[in-house]
């Protein structure tokens, strides 16, 4: 079935037209080919409500109101963009909607009681990490998926397992409510302009409720103590936590079967999660 969303101009085009060039201060890289665009809104809908930070001049929005998105809310912070995506609202006839502001400042659950929304976003990088930490953390959860474009070394941040130099802090917040992977690579020539370095769309499932772990702001705690000294052992670099917190350090590592000599990027999410429970009981 053919819609006007068929005969919206090449991206190409809509630039020249509204004499938009990138600007680096706002991770301006834009996707203009339209299979890619496709590819990746496959990934996120059909579905509802579709959340796109960053719509830029659209070409994610138009994949995704075309893969059967059938509400998107976009926030683009940049108003040069506004004229070329009311070109998409009315094509759209309506199922789409923009909102010309920072979304770090925004609540993105207050856009619409539509539940569960689904994030989709070509983020900009200045901000991606962000944005995701506060998706992530966002209480209640308010999506059931994300389908997010990350540089790649934040992606590979996002589901590095222990062992891997990639895992960290972001890994187990991640793997404490998702289940997470690199879905596939972007290199750097895909984007106009090119960025310095590639990047990986990763898609992100919420865990069941039972299996995400509640208290992230202790485990954030625990985590940056640990990972603040990476290549120290945990008997040293959790020390100053467990003094602050009036516990035994021993008590406390025994108790979460952590071995006193093991550096962080070895202990799994699980080893984590215990530290944290075992924190607070005996705090
Ligand atoms: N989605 C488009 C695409 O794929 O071609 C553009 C992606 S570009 C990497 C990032 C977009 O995010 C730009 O349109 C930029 O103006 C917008 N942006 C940057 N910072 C933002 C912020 N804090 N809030 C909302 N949008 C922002």
């Amino acid at each position: 079935m053919t819609s006007a969303l068929d005969s919206l101009p090449p991206l190409r085009d809509v630039l020249q037209k509204h004499d938009l060039f990138a600007k680096k201060s706002l991770g301006q890289h834009f996707l203009l080919d339209l299979n890619l665009t496709d590819k990746i809104a496959r990934l996120a809908a059909p579905h509802p409500v579709v959340l796109e930070v960053g719509p830029g001049p659209g070409g994610l929005t138009r994949s995704l109101l075309q893969a059967g998105a059938e509400q998107v809310f976009a926030i683009e912070k940049d108003e040069r963009f506004l004229s070329p995506l009311q070109d998409i609202i009315d094509a759209s006839e309506g199922r789409l909607t923009v909102n010309n502001t920072d979304a770090l400042r925004v609540n993105p659950a207050d856009l619409t009681d539509i539940r569960p929304m689904r994030i989709c976003a070509n983020l900009p990088y200045n901000v991606g990490t962000k944005l995701l930490i506060n998706w992530l953390t966002a209480s209640p959860i308010f999506w059931d998926r994300m389908v997010l474009m990350l540089q790649k070394e934040v992606a590979q941040r996002v589901v590095a397992t222990p062992g891997n130099k990639a895992y960290g802090r972001l890994a187990i917040l991640a793997g404490s409510i998702v289940h997470g992977h690199i879905s596939f690579d972007i290199p750097a020539n895909a984007f106009t302009p090119p960025p310095k370095v590639d990047s990986a769309v990763i898609v992100l499932d919420i865990l069941p409720e039972d299996k995400r772990f509640a208290d992230l702001k202790t485990l954030g705690q625990v985590t940056a103590a640990a990972f603040g000294q990476r290549r120290k052992m945990l008997r040293k670099s959790l020390k100053q936590l467990a003094n602050t917190s009036n516990i035994s350090l021993d008590a406390w590592l025994e108790k979460a079967e952590i071995n006193p000599t093991d550096r962080p990027e070895t202990v799994d999410i699980a080893g984590f999660h215990r530290l944290t429970e075992i924190l607070l009981t005996l705090g």
